[in-house]
């Protein structure tokens, strides 16, 4: 666990919808000490695994994946809710902690064997980043690692992942 940043993200009962406790990240995104400390703690880690691309997931995931990718020196590769890429595109559908829904890769967004980096905000149960995964290895991407700024321990995520790295700078338990 990364010392300072947890206290910054904030906690929104029953969104979107009863029963969820939503992690809202906006609070730490606009501390700048922390947003940046953020950054530099994934910056480090990924500097020398050679990433040829960061994957970022819709809409949080890009605030992280676009910033580290900078630093980093890769590319991004964006991944979208139906409908928003305007090339050809491959989709996948998973079960989220409240819902389903689809996403979608551009056909040509990874060459084979690049080395990726799968980014998100946070890990719940684990079935948007799966699908992402399914995206990337469609396109016959080398996934390195999965990395989230937050990560729900109590969901067991990683149970499903078994097969891949993951890193989380932020772990809460069902309480907190
Ligand atoms: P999951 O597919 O269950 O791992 O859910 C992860 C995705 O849903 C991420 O893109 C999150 O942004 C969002 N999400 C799921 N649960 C929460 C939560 N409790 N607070 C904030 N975002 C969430």
């Amino acid at each position: 666990m990364i010392e300072g940043l947890k206290e910054k993200i904030r906690n929104i009962p029953n969104f979107p919808q009863k029963g969820i406790l939503f992690k809202d990240i906006t609070t730490l995104l606009s501390d700048r000490k922390a947003y940046n400390k953020a950054i530099d703690i994934l910056k480090d880690r990924y500097i020398d695994m050679h990433i040829d691309l960061v994957v970022c997931i819709e809409a949080r995931g890009f605030v992280i994946g676009g910033a580290l990718a900078y630093g980093l020196n890769s590319g991004v590769t964006l991944i979208r809710k139906p409908g928003k890429l305007p090339y050809t595109t491959y989709k996948d559908s998973y079960e989220l902690e409240y819902g389903r829904n689809e996403i979608e890769i551009h056909t040509d967004a990874i060459k084979p064997g690049q080395r990726v980096l799968i980014v998100d905000d946070l890990l719940a149960t684990g079935g948007t980043v799966g699908a992402a995964i399914e995206l990337v290895k469609r396109l016959d991407g080398e996934i390195v690692e999965l990395a989230f700024l937050i990560e729900l321990t109590f969901l067991n995520g990683r149970e499903r992942l078994k097969d891949y790295n993951i890193y989380s700078l932020i772990q809460f338990g069902k309480e907190e």
